[in-house]
């Protein structure tokens, strides 16, 4: 072609990428082995599976298939490994971490070049964007392994981590698991995915490079079914990071579920993409193609449904198909293509099957003119027009480079539709009336929002899911504390120390506090003095009824259960709340959700005038303990009193656990905010009939949550009788219900529900991993004791930023400026 020509044309011509130096390593290492202890080390079956190009459906490489003898030796590796890593100085860590992220620059053209080879992603993207982050995510933590001892006194690293990775960042998921896990002290044992193993091979070499201590990380390769399984029911890991598909996510929930094992998920989405009539359509459509067209549309936080506003629908959409037709798609290393391969044909394959439902289901299919490269596993970029909100495409994560189109009228109609998804990932929020941005964003619920931009990650802006999008974040300070433990639950039982679950109440608050101690002489003292009114009458009979959107209310059953204290006598009978009133009070605990909305000051309001009402009547509520647990007065009175110190607390963190402002490189700023998480069950430990409840229902509604507490069935009075602290301190109605009963029961029926975001539960083992197992359902957040005691008359165990933490969640809103 001539110069000439090439001016009248505007065509591009090729322009590869050299692949002869990936090419040339990758035959240097074949087959490659498993990376355990800093050595190459063959798999025990000597068994291999093919790695292959996408873009070309040719076989690149063998790679070791590791099973459960290799993940063992693997996981023994890192557990020697952890007692000195752990002790390394953060400095030390964070000299690795600062070299690491050296390395990953200094090796950044091999490590693009073999992540588009293997995954079949453009050299574009691997280039400019996935392993800069990559080095972004260690130079970041880096800094948090130098500063860990400062800034989180009180914390220890958790131990060996399990990390398993999706195939569509393969090197950036490693980072964003690596990263935190080794600032914090971890040491690790991670399971890329069967179809991109490569850069993570390369990255075991760059340990080796950098003298990494052996064992502190090791890279096994291999099947789900086999390493992937082997790891997650592993007994001597502390935790498991994944990210991957809500559907495994879900499984490795059920599998880990009362083991102790601390768990976070990075899940699928289906985030919607919302452009309002005041946006800049030309920008729109750059933000669409890189919304649902970046990485082929692999991206678990894509913008995969357009909603759009119906008076500019028409017009959006023939700019998108004229941009469509402009896209590039082929040689992933080529530099001028903008769409590469379909990780595999498999892959390939489900998306077609997809989109061919969608087409049966009525939806309107367009695709550009512009041919796909007929071997290797491409799809070309899809538009659906005529989509049904409640249809498949519209509800199933396609995972692929299929955009579907709804239009809505008005803003409120778009958050709706927005959120009708069991997603909750990300968002973005086109219009260039700022005002009308950042109203709409923090009514979405989804981990982050965007406005006017998409898919826009960095290290220091945590990342993660609403609702079935999973929980934990990765990046920011908040994720590091998915790799941390507090220090005062290390050292009484950490899971290397050996768990020694309490079998019941009685012993969990002795092996607590030591007050345990039944203390008779105090309950004869008392029944002496207090059981008859001093003329010889019986005392009024009292029975509580459940508490329940403000009002007392009758138990469904109509049975009581009697509540007896220590020595058998009887103090009162209290509702038995079932499945029916449980569920009445959810319904109470979600219409409330306005309290979410109510600002800090008038939260701390509230819970200062419980503190106040309570206060007035705390001999009579130090008498109901003592009656309870025949504890001295003394140490009755002692109760109360750190139950109103713990509201003050919480009134005074409601204005002060706030979010920050992230300054990521890029021209504007993030709001990290912390929200509410909605709806929270709690069923309340046994030790402390009243601290023990208000420990639980003071940070949750503090943060703004609403929630249905199950008080200790062995004694629950003293809960009861906040009915009237509660009526009388302005707390709105449905803020806070109560349900006595059966805790085990009660909690299985709230962990199921579908409307309860999050269960905490401080109960027995069994009842833990119960209520672990039932939060599947909705993928809810869980937070359990395992049985284990805590001292709640402990400031450092009994309240503070753990509670808060549990209590929130946090959405980053994105906001660049500048024209
Ligand atoms: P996947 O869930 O099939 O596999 C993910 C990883 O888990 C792989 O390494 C796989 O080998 C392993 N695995 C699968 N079954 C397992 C089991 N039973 N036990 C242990 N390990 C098992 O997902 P995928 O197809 O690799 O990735 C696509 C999915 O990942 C999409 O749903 C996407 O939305 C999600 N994703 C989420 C994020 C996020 O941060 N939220 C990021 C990327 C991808
Ligand atoms: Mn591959």
């Amino acid at each position: 072609m001539s110069i000439m020509e090439i001016f009248e044309t505007m065509a591009y011509g090729p322009a590869p990428e050299a692949s002869s130096l990936a090419l040339a390593w990758i035959k240097e290492h074949e087959p490659f082995q498993l990376f355990i202890n800093n050595e190459w080390t063959a798999p025990a079956a000597e068994s291999y599976f093919e790695s292959s190009n996408p873009a070309t459906g040719k076989g690149l490489t063998k790679v070791a298939a590791a099973d459960k003898a290799d993940v063992d030796k693997a996981v023994s590796a890192a557990r020697k490994a952890f007692p000195s890593w752990s002790k390394t100085p953060g400095h030390v860590r964070a000299r690795y971490l600062y070299a690491i992220a050296r390395h990953i620059q200094k090796h950044a053209r091999l490590l693009a070049v073999l992540e588009s080879l293997d995954n079949g992603k453009t050299i574009r993207e691997t280039r400019d964007l996935d392993i800069p982050l990559v080095a972004r995510h260690f130079y970041y933590h880096a800094g948090w392994a130098q500063l860990m001892e400062s800034e989180l006194p009180g914390y220890q690293p958790v131990g060996v981590v399990g990390q398993i990775i999706p195939w569509n960042f393969p090197l950036l998921m490693l980072a964003w698991k690596i990263a935190p896990a080794l600032a914090m002290g971890n040491t690790v044992v991670l399971k890329p995915a069967r179809y991109t193993s490569l850069t993570a091979l390369k990255f075991a070499e760059i340990m080796q490079e950098v003298g990494l201590p052996a064992g502190v990380v090791n890279i096994v390769t291999g099947e789900a079914s086999k390493a992937g399984e082997a790891l997650v029911n592993h007994p001597d890991i502390d935790k498991i990071a994944f990210t991957g598909s809500t559907e495994v996510g879900r499984s490795i929930r059920k599998a880990t579920a009362g083991s102790g094992k601390k768990l976070s998920l990075e899940l699928g989405g289906k985030s919607p993409f919302i452009v309002f009539d005041d946006a800049d359509l030309d920008s729109v459509v750059e933000g669409v193609v890189d919304a649902i067209w970046f990485n082929q549309g692999q991206v678990c936080c894509a913008g995969s449904r357009l909603l759009v506003q119906e008076n500019i629908a028409e017009r959006l959409i023939n700019k998108l198909r004229a941009r469509m037709e402009n896209l590039r798609i082929g040689d992933p290393l080529d530099k001028t293509m903008d769409i590469g391969a379909i990780v595999s044909p498999g892959q390939r394959q489900e998306i077609q099957n997809l989109v061919d439902i969608g087409v049966k289901e009525g939806a309107q299919l367009w695709q550009p003119s512009t041919a796909c490269p007929a071997d290797g596993s491409f799809f070309p970029p899809t538009l659906f027009t005529n989509v049904a909100p409640a249809s498949t495409l519209a509800q199933v994560e396609i995972f692929g480079p299929v955009l579907v189109t709804l239009t809505f009228r008005t803003p409120a109609e778009a958050v709706e539709i927005a959120n009708n998804t069991r997603y909750g990932l990300a968002a973005s929020v086109w219009s260039d009336n700022i005002n009308l941005a950042l109203d709409i964003a923090p009514k979405l619920k989804a981990g982050s929002v965007w406005i006017n931009s998409t898919n826009l990650f960095d290290a220091a802006c945590g990342f993660g899911g609403y609702r079935e999008s999973g929980y934990g974040r990765e990046g920011g300070k908040e994720g590091l504390y998915e790799y941390v433990k507090p220090a005062w639950l290390a050292a009484h039982h950490g899971r290397s120390g050996g768990v020694k679950a309490a079998t019941h109440a009685g012993e969990q608050m002795e092996a607590s506090n030591g007050n345990g101690a039944v203390h008779t002489d105090a309950l004869e003292e008392f029944s002496a003095t207090d059981a008859q009114d001093g003329y010889g009458f019986p005392p009024i009979d009292r029975t509580p009824k459940l508490f329940i959107g403000g009002k007392q209310a009758r138990p469904d059953s109509g049975y009581s259960l009697t509540i007896t204290g220590p020595g058998g006598r009887v103090l009162g009978e209290v509702g038995e709340g079932n499945r029916k009133d449980i569920r009445n009070a959810v319904e109470a605990a979600h219409k409330a959700s306005g309290w979410g909305g109510a600002s800090a000051h008038n939260r701390a309001q509230i819970l200062y005038y419980i503190a106040e009402n309570l206060g007035a009547r705390e001999a009579e509520f130090a008498r109901r303990i003592v009656e309870q647990t025949a504890r001295s007065y003394a140490d009755a009175l002692n109760e109360v009193r750190t139950s109103l110190s713990r509201l003050f607390s919480y009134a005074a963190w409601t204005d002060k656990f706030e979010g920050s402002v992230h300054l990521p490189p890029l021209r504007g700023a993030v709001l990290a905010m912390k929200e509410p998480i909605g709806v929270l069950g709690l069923a309340c430990p046994d030790d402390y009939p009243l601290l023990g409840f208000v420990s639980l229902v003071a940070p949750a509604i503090a943060m703004g949550n609403t929630v249905v507490a199950i008080p200790s069935p062995r004694a629950p009075l003293s809960a009861t009788d906040c009915y009237q602290v509660f009526e009388t301190s302005d707390v709105p109605a449905g803020v806070i219900n109560i349900v006595t009963g059966e805790r085990e029961a009660l909690s299985k029926v709230l962990a199921e529900h579908h409307d309860v975001n999050s269960m905490w539960y401080f109960g027995s083992a069994e009842g833990s991993k119960a209520v672990e197992l039932a939060s599947i359902s909705n993928m809810k957040r869980t937070w359990v004791n395992y049985g284990r005691g805590r001292n709640w008359l402990d400031r450092v165990q009994g309240e503070g930023e753990e509670f808060l933490r549990e209590a929130t969640q946090v959405k980053n809103i994105w906001v660049p400026y500048g024209e």
